[in-house]
């Protein structure tokens, strides 16, 4: 097989709790990761060219070793000693910089790709050891699905899917830098901390109330002092009949949780005549 193509799906985090900062610098979290059906396309194409090519339909997107795509593929060549050239091409479609891991789900890819590409029989813990190295959420997307993360991202629990639902998800045109946002988390004055295991029993109930009485963000509080128009769209999401809104990862997206699609289409219609945000998705979490 010389050529295959592979879907890169976005998450959003249904809550999302900090516990403390490790001395290392790193930050100890507790979150529920979910899935959604928002997707990036790439395509690998073995190549008579020695090295890793990357192509991107989009601007402003680094091609080089910036781009977590292209580090996946280095270190998979590095450790399997794998010579022959790659073409990767990445179709984007999770918006950027946005809390919804576009980066990390691009990498988990390369290590699906890579692996069925190559024949490298690479398991998924496999994957996910090497792919912490990279990025803390890279382990829960080369798996995907819902889950518990905790440690620094590492520390995966899988759970059953939530309930059937629909989800309006809205990026603002602001692009919000993860690490600006955790170095002005001070972690241990946090007050309130969302009530992540009771919403992981939620889950294992099938409770979609008690699944979105539950949605918090920890993060909320540094991103949203920065850039207010997240706040807005929350309360417009609330206003336009969402079970409840929050930002996903260190924003700026929100995502609204709707009992159907007919209220989520009619929120987004909604939402989108406030212009307060260039892209919006109707969807729904991926299973
Ligand atoms: P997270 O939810 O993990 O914090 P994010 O959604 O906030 O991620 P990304 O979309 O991954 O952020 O992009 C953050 C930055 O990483 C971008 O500004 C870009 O320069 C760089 N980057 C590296 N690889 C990629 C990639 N494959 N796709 C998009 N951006 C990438």
């Amino acid at each position: 097989m010389d050529r295959i193509e592979r879907k890169a799906y976005a998450k959003i985090n249904l809550g999302l709790d900090v516990l403390r900062r490790r001395p290392d610098g790193y930050h100890e979290v507790k979150m529920i990761m979910q899935t959604v059906d928002i997707w990036d396309l790439l395509t690998f194409q073995k190549s008579g060219k020695k090295g890793v090519f990357l192509s991107v339909d989009q601007e402003g997107i680094p091609t080089g070793k910036e781009n977590l795509i292209c580090r996946a593929a280095g270190m998979i060549m590095g450790k399997y000693g794998i010579s022959e050239g790659v073409e990767i091409t990445l179709n984007k479609n999770i918006p950027v910089a946005a809390g919804m891991a576009g980066g990390s789900t691009d990498a988990a890819a390369v290590f699906h790709g890579f692996n069925e590409l190559f024949g490298l029989s690479m398991t998924s813990l496999e994957m996910q050891q090497m792919g912490v190295e990279l990025g803390a959420d890279i382990p829960y997307c080369i798996t995907g699905g819902t889950a518990l993360s905790e440690g620094i991202g590492e520390k995966l629990t899988q759970l059953p899917p939530p309930p059937e639902c629909s989800l309006v998800v809205v990026k603002p045109d602001i692009s919000v830098s993860t690490k600006f946002v955790y170095e002005n988390l001070h972690a241990d004055q946090l007050k309130e901390h969302p009530d992540i295991d009771g919403m992981a029993e939620a889950i294992r109930t099938g409770s979609l109330t008690g699944i979105t009485e539950r949605m918090g963000n920890v993060l909320e509080m540094v991103t949203i002092k920065k850039y207010p128009v997240i706040a807005r769209i929350k309360e417009l999401m609330l206003d336009k009949g969402a079970e409840n809104a929050l930002m996903s990862g260190s924003g700026p997206s929100v995502f609204g949780v709707f009992k159907d699609k007919d209220r989520a289409e009619a929120a987004a219609e909604g939402i989108r005549k406030e212009k307060l945000a260039p892209q919006i998705f109707v969807t729904g979490f991926k299973r």
